[in-house]
């Protein structure tokens, strides 16, 4: 369904790009078919530049809550440039946006901003390692925090996406301190705790899960997590990058009530543009320099045009929370999907929290990586290529989540409802 720009663009592309992309599920190849090559987006809309037009579920990856180009967001990003496009000094900006953060997460003492999701999990690890003294680190398989060395191994996304259970190129010595729990089973953390006793320095999570398609803590989970992390002497630090300002306006940590030691943003508290931030306990955070002595630079962090529409976005989330819309949006869209599936005979489950969620196509609930794995991938890619021909975007992917932003309308969900009428009648049948 391609059409010859698309194609002409990406055999171009993969001549420059090892696989044609600048990061890997962009390749749409756990989907089939030619990746889509975006030329602007609007609201809920991508247009790609066949100038077909998609109602977009994948929202830059969740960044986007406001949708494509929110106005208070491109002019923040105008303004903030028209002054310069970074100093590599202090701003106020950088101030503000830090402060409505911490407003908005009560465990966070000290925040320092940073370019991406991977340099604010990679910061906060060091820093758990520096304050404890230990040197092991406790993650989840299916869990994603980015593409630091540590988080390699029994990864979601791109990993799960591609099949790849430990990157290459991470040395043994460096692996063998991340220790693999499932989750939403606090037993296997406290076993794991319990045979590498004294030598944990931190338990690190998705609050809600979101990498291996979305996987909601059970009800106790991250409760249990922080007890065990109290009782162990580790540090908790929880994964905002996909939850913070997506799930609710505290985050996974205001609607589920745990906080954490440190926590890790990106994505949404960026507007779209490259961003991280880790923070947490003044205590453990005053260990960076140039107060401490764990390092942690970044020339281009606290960038103020990134700053600028960070502030933007979490002003509007302020000043109108688009989450209760969200989360019923959510709901009407992954209901009616269930009942359509029913009538179609496929076995449909959906995850969701607030104004994310992931269709799994299985007969068993999907509470970990395992059963998320379980989950029928190939029809999850008829389903993605039929809803692509009908208009609509869906992630590339089986272990992504998909994302509503505050542009989607009931109208655009009515739009997706008609292309799934099609598609899963598509997918229910034999390929
Ligand atoms: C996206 C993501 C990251 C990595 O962020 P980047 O900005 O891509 O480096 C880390 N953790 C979670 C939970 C994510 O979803």
């Amino acid at each position: 369904m391609a059409g010859k720009l698309t194609e002409t663009t990406h055999t171009r592309a993969r001549r420059l790009m090892p696989g044609g992309v600048n990061s890997p599920v962009r390749a749409f190849d756990a989907v089939g078919g030619r990746p889509l090559f975006a030329e602007r987006g609007k609201g809920a809309h991508l247009y790609d530049i066949e100038g077909r037009r998609f109602v977009d579920y994948l929202m830059s990856w969740g960044a986007l809550i406001l949708g494509h180009a929110a106005p208070e967001v491109t002019a923040a990003v105008r303004e903030a440039a028209w002054r310069g496009t970074g100093y590599g000094m202090c701003t106020r900006v950088e101030a503000e946006l830090a402060e409505v953060l911490m407003d908005a997460a009560p465990g966070i003492e000290r925040l320092r901003l940073v370019n991406s999701g991977t340099e604010a999990l990679m910061s906060a690890v060091r820093l758990a390692r520096s304050h404890t003294g230990r040197d092991m680190i406790i993650v989840f398989a299916g869990g994603y925090h980015g593409h630091a060395d540590s988080f390699l191994a029994s990864a979601g996304s791109g990993l799960a996406t591609f099949g790849i259970p430990r990157s290459a190129g991470v040395p043994d010595a460096l692996a063998d301190l991340t220790l693999v729990a499932r989750y939403n089973d606090a037993d296997s953390v406290a076993e794991l705790l319990d045979e590498h006793a004294g030598r944990v320095a931190c338990v690190v999570a998705e609050p809600v899960a979101g990498n291996m398609g979305v996987v909601p803590p059970r009800e106790g989970f991250l409760a249990e997590l922080r007890r065990l992390c109290d009782e162990s002497g580790a540090v908790l630090l929880l994964d905002e990058v996909i939850t913070g300002f997506r799930v609710g306006p505290g985050g996974a940590q205001g609607r589920f009530g745990v906080r954490a030691d440190l926590t890790t943003f990106g994505k949404i508290i960026g507007g779209g543009l490259p961003v991280g931030a880790f923070g947490g306990r003044a205590e453990i955070m005053d260990r960076l320099a140039p107060l401490g002595d764990v390092y942690q630079a970044g020339t281009l962090s606290g960038n103020p045009v990134v700053a600028a529409a960070g502030l933007a976005v979490l002003q509007k989330l302020s000043s109108d929370p688009p989450y209760e819309r969200l989360q019923a949006l959510t709901r009407w869209l992954t209901d009616r999907l269930q009942e359509m599936a029913r009538a179609a005979d496929l076995s449909l489950r959906v995850n969701r929290c607030g104004g994310m969620f992931t269709v799994f196509f299985s007969d068993a609930p999907v509470t970990d990586y395992r059963s998320a794995r379980a989950a029928d991938g190939e029809r999850y890619a008829r389903f993605f290529r039929g809803m692509l021909e009908r208009g609509v975007l869906l992630p590339p992917s089986p272990f992504e989540s998909a994302f509503l932003s505050a542009a989607h309308t009931e109208g655009d969900v009515e739009d997706t409802l008609q292309a799934a009428e099609g598609a899963l009648v598509e997918t229910a049948g034999r390929p």
